[in-house]
């Protein structure tokens, strides 16, 4: 019989029960196999129950989970040093989600803006951008479905259209502190900017004293290939933030910054009492390092299914488009797909929808070309179910 658990409905009616994961698999409560190609939304980059992740967590669980932000904290300076040496960056600001890092980023551009004599400063950010759903970064977030019902949003937020550059020169004001912006949009359906986008930003950014702030909560932690997607760009943000795959699954959010933004928190101008601890630090610096060293080989396999999927799904005529970098691909259909996960399921294959009509693929950075294959005849053969079941729409 089902369980109703008093849980909030925020996720809806869920119809799986994940109880365990090794590797790329993950396995349900009836004992069914899936092969992950979705990594939790981009979290477990390295699989599941990997032994070195393990060992990390074990290490620390049994020297020293808390003791607050009130002390020095030996994993949290290892993984600052890390991350920027990395990154480039020059401080470092941990949280515990996407969403905190966005919202520490917004804070620091707000009161860079403030501390310049802008009175209400504003950050430019994207259509179909996706930051997060605490207040602020709902609205730096430029989707209504997401601000539904919330009343009025944060003011000092412009939203323009993606990869319009002109459209960002022309709405620059007195008050404009800040653009933020994913590199690719994952919620927004796996949105590559035009060609020289994110250098047309920082240029703008440098000539008129603005943060460059990226959003590589997503994009970040190897998933296209490079530590960080910018660094494949020639550019470097100003603020940086980062999630999701920092942790492998042990919640911290990070928020990088250089220059004279990584000045503006001072004492008493910002904390959280769980970012920043000893146990998802340390086991958060021991996850960057073995993603440093399998990030590579990830983004060859990543290209390898965009590749094969390409060549196998565009002469079928469900598929608009494919796109993507690395280990993060969205597969555009002509029709809204939600449906799709469940025929996947079905497969094995654990993948999700977003944007309504886009099937996102994030799988684990360790999948081998071997379970590539698997995946990408799977896809093919879920694409043919699901629009054979809407041929007579
Ligand atoms: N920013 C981006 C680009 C994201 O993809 C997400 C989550 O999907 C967030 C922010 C929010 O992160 P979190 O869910 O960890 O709060």
């Amino acid at each position: 019989m089902k369980h109703f658990a008093p849980l909030m409905n925020n996720y809806g009616e869920r119809e799986t029960t994940i109880v365990r994961g090794a590797g790329t698999r993950l396995y349900d409560s009836e004992g069914r196999e899936y092969l992950d190609a979705l990594s939790g939304i981009a979290v477990c980059g390295l699989g599941h129950s990997h032994p070195e992740v393990t060992k990390a967590i074990e290490e620390q669980a049994s020297t020293l989970l808390h003791c607050s932000n009130l002390f020095n904290i030996e994993p949290q300076q290892r993984l600052a040093d890390r991350l920027c040496e990395i990154s480039g960056m020059d401080r470092v600001f941990f949280s515990n989600s996407g969403t905190e890092a966005n919202e520490a980023a917004i804070k620091i551009a707000k009161r860079y803006g403030t501390s310049r004599d802008i009175l209400c400063p504003e950050i430019i950010t994207f259509e179909g951008s996706f930051h997060g759903r605490t207040l602020g970064a709902v609205a730096a977030t430029a989707n209504p479905k997401i601000k539904a019902g919330f009343g009025p949003p944060l003011c000092g937020f412009l939203h323009l259209p993606f990869g319009d550059l002109a459209a960002v020169k022309k709405s620059l004001s007195p008050s404009t502190v800040a653009i933020m912006v994913e590199p690719i949009q994952g919620e927004g359906g796996i949105q590559v900017p035009p060609e020289g986008f994110l250098q047309g930003l920082r240029k703008l950014c440098d000539e008129h004293g603005l943060l460059l702030i990226l959003d590589e909560i997503q994009t970040g932690n190897g998933r296209t290939g490079s530590y960080f997607h910018y660094q494949q760009h020639g550019i470097t943000p100003d603020v940086l933030t980062t999630a999701k795959g920092l942790g492998n699954g042990v919640p911290i959010g990070a928020t990088l910054a250089k220059g004279p933004a990584a000045e503006v928190l001072v004492p008493g101008s910002h904390g959280t009492t769980f970012g920043g601890n000893p146990f998802c630090c340390h086991v958060a610096d021991r996850v960057v390092a073995l993603t440093n060293e399998c990030m590579t080989t990830g983004a060859e396999v990543g290209d390898m299914i965009r590749e094969h999927i390409e060549r196998r799904l565009v002469i079928m005529d469900a598929v608009r488009e494919v796109r993507g970098a690395g280990m993060m691909i969205g597969i555009e259909l002509h029709q809204p797909c939600q449906q799709i996960v469940g025929i996947a399921k079905a497969h094995g294959i654990i993948l999700n929808v977003t944007a309504d009509t886009v099937i996102r693929l994030l799988p684990p950075l360790i999948m081998s070309k071997g379970e590539a294959e698997i995946l990408v005849d799977k896809l093919a053969a879920i694409i043919l179910e699901f629009s054979e079941s809407h041929r007579h729409d």
